[in-house]
């Protein structure tokens, strides 16, 4: 990649960004902290689409931070990808809430939410262009795939996205990080053949030859590391 097309890119991401922030279509982009646009690599071969923003999210401002994100950063360097080197974003870019009554809580985006925020994700890919999509968690993969999509029965298979780029789906670390035991154990290993599937795309994209499967990794993401 040239540094012309990168400062190109990054630029283009910047302007988005800079969108985002002053976006106030849904009620939430008004309850927000910050805006969650998404950051990474804006030369990334792997983009990875979560739910939308937590607490943290909201209050940093940045996708995939505390302990999900911590997790998310292991099982990526279980498949030899540093964080840096992928694309993170949401499909929403504004943390959608409720009031409890005491404070506002997590919920999931709303289907008004994610047919106002998809031209700023679709925007997102066109820019990055990458070769591989990774949607984590159910509502992240719906929103590609439509409501049937069943994360249980469906993930680690792989589909048509935008652009026609490859599109798998796995589970949200913050599912992971809500399981014990032999649960997780089970969970984990569903998600470490989807990671190795990302990885065998990207390698046979890059080369046209599947490289050989990476050896097992399964305890670098360890969900006790995050507690
Ligand atoms: S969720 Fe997306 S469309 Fe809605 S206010 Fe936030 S940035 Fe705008």
């Amino acid at each position: 990649m040239s540094l012309a097309e990168r400062s190109s890119r990054e630029q283009r991401l910047a302007n988005a960004a800079a969108g985002v922030e002053r976006c106030r279509k849904c009620a939430i982009g008004s309850s927000r902290r910050n805006s969650v646009y998404g950051e990474g690599d804006s030369c990334a071969e792997l983009m990875l689409v979560g739910e939308g923003p937590g607490e943290t999210e909201d209050l940093l401002g940045r996708p995939f931070v505390g302990r999900a994100g911590e997790l998310l950063d292991r099982m990526l360097l279980a498949i030899d990808l540093p964080r840096e080197h992928v694309y993170i974003c949401n499909t929403v870019k504004c943390r959608p809430t409720f009031d409890d009554g005491q404070r506002l809580r997590n919920r999931a985006p709303d289907p008004s939410e994610l047919a106002n925020c998809r031209p700023y994700l679709d925007e997102q890919i066109e820019i990055i262009r990458p070769s591989v999509l990774l949607a984590l968690g159910a509502p992240a993969a719906k929103s590609f795939l439509g409501a049937t999509f069943s994360i249980t029965k469906q993930r680690g298979q792989w589909y048509e996205g935008p652009r026609g780029t490859p599109l798998i789906a796995t589970f949200h670390p913050a599912y992971l990080l809500r399981m014990t035991g032999g649960e997780l154990t089970a969970v984990k290993r569903l998600v470490w053949d989807d990671l190795k599937a990302v990885r065998a795309k990207l390698d046979d994209l890059k080369s046209g030859d599947a490289a050989p499967a990476p050896v097992e990794q399964i305890d670098l993401f360890s969900t006790d590391a995050a507690d």
